[in-house]
Order: C-alpha cells, then sequence, then structure tokens
C-alpha cells in the first residue's frame, strides 16, 4: 500500500531529510586514502546522533552500522570495518540514512578518493546524472516506469549495465514502504505517481552487466564482473509542482 504524506508529514521528512544529507557529506568529505571505512561510519553516525536523529539503518534487518560503505566493486550494503582501509583511485559509496519525528530519510553518493581513472570517473559521472534524470520524470501524473526508463536508457547508452536485484522504494514512517521503484522499464507503464508520495531513487549501475551477487558476509553485494560500479540516490517528495529532493542540506 502506498501511503500519501500530508503537509506536516512533508516537513518532518524534510527534517529528517536534511539530518541524512549533512551525515552523507561529512562522511564523503572524510573519504581520504588512509581512512579506513568504519571511521566513514563513525562520522556519519555521529552527525546523525549529534543532530537528535537516530541511525535508520543501525538494527534495520539487523544490520551492524549507521551507514552502508561499499568500495569498488562492492555495490551496496558494505559492512564497515576498521581494516577496510580507502586508498588512492578507490570509489566508496556511502549509503545511509536518519529518523526524527517518526520519518525516515535515506540517501547515497559515490566519490572517488582521490584521483580515480577516467573510466570510473565517468561512471559515476553518468550514474549521478542517472539519478538527476530519475527525479525529473517524477512528475505527478507520470508513472513509475517513467523514472526506471529515464534511469536505464541513459545508463545502458553508455554500455553500462543496470542492476535488476535492487530497487528504490517507499520512504516514510518506515525505510521501506510500497511502491518499488525500479531502474529500469517502460515509460508509461506502473502505478501513477501522485503528489504526496514519497520516493527514494537509486540508480545502482555497473560498468559491465548487470549481474551482482551477495558475499559470505549475508550482507554485501557485489558486482559478478568484479568492475566498479556505482549508487546515488535521494528521497524525494511528488508535489504539485514537481519533484523535491528532500535529502538535501
Ligand atoms: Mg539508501
Ligand atoms: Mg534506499
Amino acid at each position: 500500500m502506498i501511503i500519501l504524506k500530508t503537509g506536516k508529514e512533508l516537513a518532518l521528512m524534510a527534517k529528517a531529510g536534511r539530518i541524512t544529507a549533512e551525515a552523507l557529506q561529512a562522511g564523503i568529505k572524510a573519504a581520504k586514502p588512509g581512512v579506513s571505512t568504519w571511521e566513514l561510519n563513525r562520522i556519519v553516525h555521529d552527525t546523525i546522533t549529534s543532530r537528535g536523529a537516530t541511525p535508520s539503518f543501525l538494527g534495520l534487518y539487523g544490520f551492524p552500522a549507521a551507514a552502508c560503505i561499499s568500495v569498488n566493486e562492492e555495490l551496496i550494503h558494505g559492512i564497515p570495518d576498521k581494516k577496510h582501509v580507502l586508498k588512492e583511485g578507490d570509489i566508496v559509496s556511502i549509503d545511509c540514512g536518519a529518523c526524527i519525528g517518526g520519518y525516515h530519510g535515506d540517501s547515497a553518493f559515490t566519490v572517488a578518493v582521490g584521483e580515480t581513472t577516467p573510466e570510473v570517473g565517468k561512471l559515476l559521472e553518468v550514474t549521478q546524472e542517472c539519478l538527476r534524470r530519475g527525479i525529473a520524470a517524477a512528475l505527478a501524473g507520470n508513472r513509475l516506469g517513467d523514472i526506471g526508463s529515464a534511469v536505464q536508457t541513459y545508463a545502458e547508452s553508455f554500455g553500462y549495465g543496470v542492476v535488476r536485484e535492487y530497487v528504490g522504494h517507499g520512504v516514510g514512517r518506515k525505510m521501506h514502504e510500497d511502491p518499488e521503484v525500479p531502474n529500469y522499464g517502460k515509460a508509461g507503464r506502473g502505478v501513477r505517481l501522485m503528489p504526496g508520495m514519497t520516493i527514494a531513487i537509486e540508480p545502482m549501475i555497473n560498468m559491465k552487466g548487470e549481474g551482482v551477487y551477495t558475499l559470505d558476509n549475508d550482507w554485501t553485494v557485489v558486482t559478478e564482473s568484479g568492475l566498479p560500479c556505482a549508487h546515488f540516490e535521494h528521497t524525494i517528495a511528488i508535489t504539485d509542482n514537481g519533484p523535491v529532493i528532500l535529502t538535501q542540506c
């Protein structure tokens, strides 16, 4: 069931979204060679709690940290680890959420650690543009397939693989609500978008191929190709005046 939010609820979601964005930016800013993924998680965690919010991911389905931190061929659900130290040329995705007043935000960003190759830089640029295009398609009266189609068409025009097994989702009082928001699909198909819907749009794009699998730790999802992948995400509200990004500061 898709839960439409009132104006009052959207204001609370904007607050949760702003804290999520502040935490994400703090983590991204700290992503330098020599820093561990555990340290990035600590920064995200402390930023969220210092704003009086709680980390949405901590304990969600049993996840052990405030942020999912995924490096290179890791797509999502990477577990922060003191022993995993970032090195020059890595790319790192941070995905986090904050809850305040009973509502959640959810956002992710992938950044290069120091200098990366032009090929990997392009993947990041295109995936971020996929997110922008997906958001631009999130207009009241459009359909879910318009979002997926916008993301898929752009990513595939560069020969990249669009991950099928993981998708975006509704967000609100729960971190994961209906509907599912795939990064692929056909324009004009699927659920009609309505004002008051709040969804996380999150393109997950592989350098090559669509395939992914989960490591033995039962969390970390990696590409079948072993090649890098990227993940960008915003929580947005669909309004009569167009899409509003909630996870920004
Ligand atoms: Mg997320
Ligand atoms: Mg999400």
